[in-house]
This record gives C-alpha cells, sequence and structure tokens, in this order.
C-alpha cells in the first residue's frame, strides 16, 4: 500500500504499475500463444434486411477461448495485439477463416469482416484478401470489410488501397460512423457501399431526440448518396420500428440474433411477430 506523500517527496516506486506492465506483457505472449493453440473463434451475427425481415449476411465477431482465463472479448485484446503488432496474423486468421466459413453456407449469404488500421499498415492487406478468396473459393461479392473512421489516419494512402480491394469485388463497410474523426470528409472522398450508424446512437435514439436527430440526418445521408445504412445495436421492437419507419434498410442488434457459432438461418421469432410499420 502507497504511504501518505506529501508536496516535495520523491515518487515513491508505484508497484501497481510495474503489475500492470507484467501483465501486459504476459497477455502479449499469450495473444501469440493462443494464435497458435487455436485459442480463438468466431461468431457470426445476423444482418437483416428490413424490406422483407430476412437475412443479407452476417458479421464475424473474433473470441478468444482462454484456458485459464475463459472467454476474452475483443475489447480486451484487440487493441493489445494492434500494439504488439500481433493484429496482423490474427487478422488474417480472421478473414482466412470466415471465407473459409461462408464458402460452406448453404444459404449463400454474405460476411463481413472487421479489418484493424495497422493491417492496412503492416500488410498489403488486398493481397491477404486475394489469397483467402482464392484459398476458400468464396466469390468476392459475398465478402465485406468494416473499417473504422480511425483508419483514415493513416494517410491517403488508404484511398488507394481501398480502391484496389474495391477492385477485388469486395464491398467496404464504414464501421461506426459518427464517433470518430471527420466522418463526413470520408464519405465525400470514398464511396462506401455500406455505412453503419454506431450503436450509441441506436441505443439511446427513442428516449433522446438529439440521438434521434443524428440517426435521421444519417439515413438522409445515406440516400443522398446512394449508400445503404446499416443501424448495429437494435435491441428492442420499437427500435425496429423507428428505423424500418424511416427506411433504414439493414439492421443488426440482440433483437435481431445474436452472435453464434452456428449461423442462424432467420431472425428471432420476436422480429417476424412484431409489427411492420405501415
Ligand atoms: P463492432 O465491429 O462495432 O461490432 C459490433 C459489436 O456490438 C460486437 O461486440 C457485437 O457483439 C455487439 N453487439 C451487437 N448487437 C448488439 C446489441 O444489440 N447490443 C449491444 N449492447 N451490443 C451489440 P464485440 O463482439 O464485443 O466486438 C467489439 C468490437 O471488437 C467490434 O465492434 C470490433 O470493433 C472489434 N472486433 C471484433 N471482431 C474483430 C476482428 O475480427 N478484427 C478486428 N480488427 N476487430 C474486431
Ligand atoms: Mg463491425
Ligand atoms: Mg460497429
Ligand atoms: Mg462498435
Amino acid at each position: 500500500a502507497a504511504k501518505q506523500s506529501g508536496r516535495g517527496n520523491v515518487r515513491e516506486y508505484d508497484s501497481s504499475f510495474d503489475s500492470a506492465i507484467q501483465d501486459r506483457i504476459r497477455l502479449e505472449r499469450e495473444i501469440q500463444r493462443g494464435i497458435e493453440r487455436d485459442e480463438f473463434f468466431l461468431e457470426y451475427q445476423p444482418i437483416m434486411s428490413t424490406h422483407d425481415r430476412s437475412l443479407v449476411g452476417y458479421e464475424a465477431l473474433v473470441r478468444w477461448q482462454h484456458p485459464e482465463r475463459g472467454r476474452v472479448p475483443p475489447d480486451q485484446f484487440i487493441g493489445i495485439a494492434e500494439e504488439c503488432g500481433l493484429i496482423a496474423q490474427l487478422g488474417e486468421w480472421v478473414v482466412r477463416r470466415a471465407c473459409r466459413d461462408a464458402a460452406s453456407w448453404q444459404n449463400g449469404l454474405n460476411v463481413s469482416v472487421n479489418v484493424s488500421p495497422i493491417q492496412f499498415t503492416t500488410s498489403d492487406l488486398p493481397e491477404v484478401i486475394k489469397s483467402a478468396l482464392d484459398d476458400s473459393g468464396l466469390t468476392s461479392n459475398r465478402l465485406s470489410i468494416e473499417i473504422t473512421e480511425s483508419t483514415f489516419l493513416i494517410g491517403n494512402q488508404i484511398i488507394d488501397i481501398l480502391k484496389r480491394l474495391r477492385a477485388l469485388g469486395v464491398g467496404i463497410v464504414m464501421d461506426d460512423f459518427g464517433t470518430g474523426y471527420s466522418s463526413l470528409s470520408h464519405l465525400r472522398n470514398f464511396q462506401f457501399d455500406k455505412v453503419k450508424i454506431d450503436r450509441s446512437f441506436i441505443w439511446d435514439m427513442i428516449k433522446r431526440p438529439h440521438a434521434a436527430a443524428i440517426v435521421d440526418v444519417i439515413l438522409f445521408l445515406g440516400r443522398r448518396l446512394g449508400v445503404d445504412i446499416v443501424a448495429e445495436g437494435i435491441e428492442t421492437s420499437e427500435q425496429l420500428a423507428y428505423l424500418q419507419e424511416r427506411s433504414c434498410s439493414l439492421v443488426q442488434g440482440y433483437f435481431i440474433g445474436r452472435p453464434s457459432q452456428t449461423i442462424a438461418e432467420k431472425p428471432r421469432e420476436e422480429v417476424l411477430e412484431s409489427p411492420v410499420p405501415a
């Protein structure tokens, strides 16, 4: 425990900082080992069209089944994998597995994969993706990649890389829209296939007019730009109805279906039973 330290005292040795570094180093080693030992796996969350309430595809979400820690959520290891340089390896594994899985789906639906900004700088992403498509036999138009606004911080070369990916036939989705840096200029500079409204706006749009206003404007913007808007984080029938009334074409969230290892063939019963707005 820390002793009382008054002004002018020499800063005491902070052992909690030291153990945080130890934890961190251990976690890095464990991620590396986890990749080697096949401890990572994917879950797939369905994405539904509001036009006919049919599923159009799934977002692949990486999970880690750690031998001692149990299930570790991505928020607790993606950032570290990015900082210690393991994200290229983990990210390539994710792309390859998702392509292989999707190629085996009888329903022929699409798969969407999250890609870290670091994967654009430490690997030749179009090469990695082309190789994953070739090896799996998946048709390129069944694959999308999801990038966040922070990806644009790597510099102008991002536009060229995105164009190379587009040329492969892969869809490009802007994820978590509205929470990053100067988002509107990215929409001007690159034609995305889809834009996902961040779930923080969906979360309180029924209760808070300010959040609803932002959702409304993104939907309007999508129509003007000719970009499909995906709303993520739908948890209630009210949220679904609100979005459907405003012609939001695609939705994703626990109300539609939870991420799972086996793909859902249709939305949850509650969705199919909930009223369709006029
Ligand atoms: P994201 O790409 O925005 O993914 C959506 C997140 O929202 C997922 O969290 C999903 O489980 C969660 N979610 C979906 N519907 C609902 C809902 O109705 N309510 C709530 N509260 N949450 C919902 P998850 O799986 O924990 O992933 C978190 C983030 O980790 C992802 O956010 C993505 O940024 C990152 N991530 C996941 N898989 C990968 C991956 O393979 N590669 C990279 N680079 N990042 C990944
Ligand atoms: Mg995503
Ligand atoms: Mg998202
Ligand atoms: Mg998000």
